[in-house]
Protein backbone atom coordinates (compact mmCIF):
# COMPACT_ATOMS: atom_id res chain seq x y z
CA UNK A 1 0.00 0.00 0.00
CA UNK A 2 1.33 3.72 -0.59
CA UNK A 3 2.09 5.33 2.08
CA UNK A 4 0.32 8.35 3.03
CA UNK A 5 3.69 10.24 4.31
CA UNK A 6 7.06 9.25 2.86
CA UNK A 7 9.72 11.19 3.54
CA UNK A 8 13.17 10.13 2.03
CA UNK A 9 16.51 12.03 3.16
CA UNK A 10 14.95 15.01 3.29
CA UNK A 11 17.25 18.44 4.01
CA UNK A 12 16.12 21.59 4.88
CA UNK A 13 18.40 24.65 5.10
CA UNK A 14 17.66 28.17 5.98
CA UNK A 15 20.22 30.26 4.88
CA UNK A 16 23.75 28.82 6.07
CA UNK A 17 21.65 27.00 9.24
CA UNK A 18 20.39 23.21 8.08
CA UNK A 19 17.20 22.70 9.72
CA UNK A 20 16.57 18.87 8.54
CA UNK A 21 19.71 16.66 8.46
CA UNK A 22 18.47 13.52 6.11
CA UNK A 23 14.92 12.54 7.21
CA UNK A 24 13.40 9.26 6.69
CA UNK A 25 10.08 8.18 7.81
CA UNK A 26 6.72 7.00 6.74
CA UNK A 27 3.43 7.17 8.08
CA UNK A 28 0.96 4.27 6.68
CA UNK A 29 -3.18 5.22 6.31
CA UNK A 30 -4.32 5.39 9.41
CA UNK A 31 -1.57 5.36 11.41
CA UNK A 32 -0.61 8.34 14.01
CA UNK A 33 3.21 9.67 14.26
CA UNK A 34 3.96 11.40 17.05
CA UNK A 35 7.03 13.72 16.84
CA UNK A 36 8.84 14.51 19.94
CA UNK A 37 12.23 15.97 20.80
CA UNK A 38 13.46 19.23 22.37
CA UNK A 39 12.62 23.05 21.10
CA UNK A 40 14.68 23.64 17.74
CA UNK A 41 15.37 20.18 16.94
CA UNK A 42 13.16 20.88 13.98
CA UNK A 43 10.13 19.31 14.15
CA UNK A 44 7.64 22.25 13.28
CA UNK A 45 9.58 22.77 9.80
CA UNK A 46 9.21 18.70 9.12
CA UNK A 47 5.69 19.46 9.62
CA UNK A 48 5.31 22.61 7.71
CA UNK A 49 7.48 20.95 4.41
CA UNK A 50 4.72 18.27 4.35
CA UNK A 51 3.02 21.61 3.97
CA UNK A 52 4.12 22.85 1.45
CA UNK A 53 4.57 25.84 3.94
CA UNK A 54 8.57 25.23 3.81
CA UNK A 55 9.93 23.74 0.17
CA UNK A 56 12.86 21.13 1.07
CA UNK A 57 16.61 21.24 -0.32
CA UNK A 58 17.19 17.66 -1.01
CA UNK A 59 15.15 14.36 -0.72
CA UNK A 60 11.92 13.09 -1.72
CA UNK A 61 8.33 13.98 -0.03
CA UNK A 62 5.38 12.33 -0.91
CA UNK A 63 2.01 12.79 0.51
CA UNK A 64 -0.54 10.28 -1.34
CA UNK A 65 2.61 8.91 -3.71
CA UNK A 66 2.54 12.36 -5.11
CA UNK A 67 5.83 14.21 -4.68
CA UNK A 68 5.32 17.60 -2.29
CA UNK A 69 5.48 20.22 -4.76
CA UNK A 70 6.71 19.09 -7.72
CA UNK A 71 6.19 16.97 -10.94
CA UNK A 72 8.96 14.15 -12.02
CA UNK A 73 9.59 13.74 -15.81
CA UNK A 74 12.68 11.34 -16.14
CA UNK A 75 14.97 12.47 -13.54
CA UNK A 76 13.78 16.08 -13.92
CA UNK A 77 11.50 17.58 -11.05
CA UNK A 78 9.50 20.50 -12.45
CA UNK A 79 8.12 22.95 -9.94
CA UNK A 80 4.14 22.65 -9.31
CA UNK A 81 2.17 25.66 -10.37
CA UNK A 82 0.26 27.76 -7.83
CA UNK A 83 -3.02 25.99 -8.15
CA UNK A 84 -1.54 22.85 -8.55
CA UNK A 85 0.08 23.08 -5.30
CA UNK A 86 -3.43 24.33 -3.73
CA UNK A 87 -5.03 21.45 -4.92
CA UNK A 88 -2.12 18.96 -3.26
CA UNK A 89 -2.79 20.72 0.35
CA UNK A 90 -6.56 20.80 -0.06
CA UNK A 91 -6.03 16.94 1.25
CA UNK A 92 -4.24 18.12 4.31
CA UNK A 93 -5.25 19.75 7.03
CA UNK A 94 -3.40 21.64 10.04
CA UNK A 95 -3.48 22.40 13.37
CA UNK A 96 -1.26 24.58 14.79
CA UNK A 97 -0.52 25.78 18.68
CA UNK A 98 -2.51 29.19 18.22
CA UNK A 99 -5.64 28.58 17.16
CA UNK A 100 -5.71 31.31 13.96
CA UNK A 101 -9.28 31.27 14.29
CA UNK A 102 -11.33 33.93 11.84
CA UNK A 103 -12.25 36.71 15.08
CA UNK A 104 -14.94 38.32 13.01
CA UNK A 105 -16.52 34.61 12.22
CA UNK A 106 -18.85 32.44 14.63
CA UNK A 107 -17.62 28.97 15.46
CA UNK A 108 -20.01 27.82 12.65
CA UNK A 109 -18.65 30.37 9.95
CA UNK A 110 -15.35 29.87 10.54
CA UNK A 111 -16.10 25.86 10.15
CA UNK A 112 -18.08 26.44 6.86
CA UNK A 113 -15.65 28.97 5.28
CA UNK A 114 -13.01 26.69 3.63
CA UNK A 115 -15.96 24.32 2.22
CA UNK A 116 -17.63 27.42 0.64
CA UNK A 117 -15.09 29.76 -0.55
CA UNK A 118 -12.45 26.80 -1.76
CA UNK A 119 -14.59 23.94 -2.67
CA UNK A 120 -17.74 25.97 -3.74
CA UNK A 121 -19.82 23.55 -1.79
CA UNK A 122 -23.45 25.21 -0.96
CA UNK A 123 -24.21 27.00 1.89
CA UNK A 124 -26.54 24.89 2.83
CA UNK A 125 -24.42 21.45 2.49
CA UNK A 126 -21.26 23.24 4.35
CA UNK A 127 -23.89 24.52 7.03
CA UNK A 128 -25.02 20.89 8.02
CA UNK A 129 -22.05 19.31 8.01
CA UNK A 130 -20.16 22.31 9.91
CA UNK A 131 -22.97 21.69 12.41
CA UNK A 132 -21.91 17.35 12.47
CA UNK A 133 -18.18 18.38 13.14
CA UNK A 134 -19.14 20.90 16.05
CA UNK A 135 -21.00 18.17 17.55
CA UNK A 136 -18.18 15.76 17.17
CA UNK A 137 -15.69 17.86 18.80
CA UNK A 138 -18.21 18.53 21.34
CA UNK A 139 -19.41 22.02 21.07
CA UNK A 140 -22.50 21.78 19.56
CA UNK A 141 -23.78 24.31 21.28
CA UNK A 142 -21.48 27.21 20.62
CA UNK A 143 -22.23 27.32 17.08
CA UNK A 144 -22.95 31.03 17.35
CA UNK A 145 -20.04 31.91 19.69
CA UNK A 146 -17.72 33.92 18.13
CA UNK A 147 -13.74 32.68 18.87
CA UNK A 148 -13.34 35.73 21.73
CA UNK A 149 -16.32 34.03 23.43
CA UNK A 150 -14.50 30.46 23.59
CA UNK A 151 -12.04 29.10 25.75
CA UNK A 152 -8.87 28.51 24.47
CA UNK A 153 -9.44 24.68 24.57
CA UNK A 154 -12.76 25.01 22.92
CA UNK A 155 -11.06 27.44 20.22
CA UNK A 156 -8.88 25.06 19.40
CA UNK A 157 -11.13 22.18 18.77
CA UNK A 158 -13.47 24.68 16.20
CA UNK A 159 -9.79 25.01 14.57
CA UNK A 160 -10.08 21.01 14.26
CA UNK A 161 -13.30 21.12 13.06
CA UNK A 162 -12.43 23.84 10.82
CA UNK A 163 -9.57 21.83 9.41
CA UNK A 164 -11.83 18.50 8.98
CA UNK A 165 -13.84 20.12 7.25
CA UNK A 166 -11.98 19.71 3.93
CA UNK A 167 -12.41 16.31 4.65
CA UNK A 168 -8.77 16.05 4.29
CA UNK A 169 -6.84 12.43 3.82
CA UNK A 170 -4.08 13.89 6.76
CA UNK A 171 -3.94 16.02 9.67
CA UNK A 172 -1.08 17.09 10.91
CA UNK A 173 -0.67 18.96 14.49
CA UNK A 174 1.81 21.22 15.53
CA UNK A 175 1.77 21.58 19.32
CA UNK A 176 -2.24 21.49 19.65
CA UNK A 177 -2.33 21.71 23.10
CA UNK A 178 1.06 23.37 24.31
CA UNK A 179 -0.88 27.07 24.49
CA UNK A 180 -3.95 25.68 26.69
CA UNK A 181 -3.86 25.85 30.16
CA UNK A 182 -3.60 22.22 32.00
CA UNK A 183 -7.43 22.01 32.60
CA UNK A 184 -8.25 22.85 29.26
CA UNK A 185 -5.57 20.37 27.74
CA UNK A 186 -7.74 16.84 28.17
CA UNK A 187 -10.71 17.91 26.10
CA UNK A 188 -8.29 18.54 22.85
CA UNK A 189 -6.99 15.27 23.32
CA UNK A 190 -9.62 13.40 23.82
CA UNK A 191 -10.87 14.89 20.15
CA UNK A 192 -7.89 13.91 19.11
CA UNK A 193 -7.91 10.30 20.48
CA UNK A 194 -11.17 10.07 18.77
CA UNK A 195 -9.99 11.17 15.57
CA UNK A 196 -7.43 8.36 15.31
CA UNK A 197 -9.86 5.91 16.48
CA UNK A 198 -11.87 7.32 13.61
CA UNK A 199 -8.86 6.23 11.48
CA UNK A 200 -7.69 9.44 10.41
CA UNK A 201 -4.07 9.55 9.51
CA UNK A 202 -2.41 11.75 12.08
CA UNK A 203 1.80 13.87 12.16
CA UNK A 204 1.29 14.89 16.03
CA UNK A 205 4.01 16.71 17.03
CA UNK A 206 3.69 16.63 20.95
CA UNK A 207 4.99 17.20 24.66
CA UNK A 208 2.03 14.92 25.84
CA UNK A 209 3.64 11.95 26.56
CA UNK A 210 0.78 9.91 27.77
CA UNK A 211 -0.98 10.74 24.50
CA UNK A 212 1.65 9.67 22.51
CA UNK A 213 2.21 6.31 24.48
CA UNK A 214 -1.67 5.78 24.54
CA UNK A 215 -2.60 6.52 20.41
CA UNK A 216 0.73 6.73 18.52
CA UNK A 217 1.58 3.89 16.45
CA UNK A 218 5.37 5.32 15.83
CA UNK A 219 7.32 7.95 17.80
CA UNK A 220 9.80 9.23 16.22
CA UNK A 221 12.65 10.96 18.63
CA UNK A 222 14.21 14.40 16.90
CA UNK A 223 16.81 16.43 17.61
CA UNK A 224 19.26 18.43 15.83
CA UNK A 225 17.63 17.46 12.83
CA UNK A 226 17.48 14.05 12.68
CA UNK A 227 15.58 11.30 13.54
CA UNK A 228 17.50 9.72 16.49
CA UNK A 229 15.23 6.85 17.09
CA UNK A 230 12.06 5.69 15.97
CA UNK A 231 9.37 3.04 16.40
CA UNK A 232 6.51 2.07 18.35
CA UNK A 233 6.26 3.98 21.72
CA UNK A 234 6.82 0.92 23.46
CA UNK A 235 10.15 1.38 22.58
CA UNK A 236 11.37 4.82 22.11
CA UNK A 237 9.35 6.29 24.99
CA UNK A 238 9.12 2.68 26.70
CA UNK A 239 12.33 1.43 26.91
CA UNK A 240 14.76 3.63 24.23
CA UNK A 241 17.83 2.54 23.15
CA UNK A 242 19.91 6.12 22.63
CA UNK A 243 21.28 8.37 25.37
CA UNK A 244 19.95 11.51 23.76
CA UNK A 245 16.61 10.14 23.49
CA UNK A 246 16.51 8.88 27.74
CA UNK A 247 17.79 12.82 28.41
CA UNK A 248 15.07 13.99 26.87
CA UNK A 249 12.33 11.95 28.19
CA UNK A 250 14.06 12.19 31.51
CA UNK A 251 12.95 15.97 31.30
CA UNK A 252 9.37 15.49 29.94
CA UNK A 253 8.28 12.76 32.40
P1 LIG B 1 10.98 22.73 16.72
O1 LIG B 1 9.62 22.81 16.15
O2 LIG B 1 11.48 21.34 16.92
O3 LIG B 1 11.12 23.55 17.99
P2 LIG B 1 11.72 24.30 14.42
O4 LIG B 1 11.47 23.46 13.24
O5 LIG B 1 10.75 25.37 14.74
O6 LIG B 1 12.00 23.38 15.68
O7 LIG B 1 13.13 25.05 14.25
C1 LIG B 1 14.31 24.34 13.96
C2 LIG B 1 15.43 25.36 13.74
O8 LIG B 1 15.16 26.10 12.56
C3 LIG B 1 15.58 26.37 14.86
O9 LIG B 1 16.95 26.62 15.04
C4 LIG B 1 14.88 27.59 14.30
O10 LIG B 1 15.41 28.76 14.85
C5 LIG B 1 15.18 27.49 12.83
N1 LIG B 1 14.16 28.09 11.97
C6 LIG B 1 12.87 27.73 11.86
N2 LIG B 1 12.21 28.48 10.98
C7 LIG B 1 13.13 29.34 10.47
C8 LIG B 1 13.08 30.39 9.49
N3 LIG B 1 11.95 30.67 8.83
N4 LIG B 1 14.21 31.07 9.25
C9 LIG B 1 15.36 30.78 9.90
N5 LIG B 1 15.48 29.81 10.82
C10 LIG B 1 14.37 29.10 11.11
MG1 LIG C 1 7.89 23.71 16.88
Amino acid sequence: MTPVVQAQGIHKRFGRLEVLKGIDFEVQEREVACLIGPSGSGKSTLLRCINHLEKINAGRLYVDGELVGYRQRGEKLYELRDNEIAQQRRNIGMVFQRFNLFPHMTALENVMEAPVQVRRESRQAARERARELLDRVGLADKEKSYPAQLSGGQQQRVAIARALAMQPRLMLFDEPTSALDPELVGDVLGVMRQLARDGMTMVVVTHEMQFAREVADKVLFMDGGVVVEQGPPSQVIGAPQQERTRSFLARVL
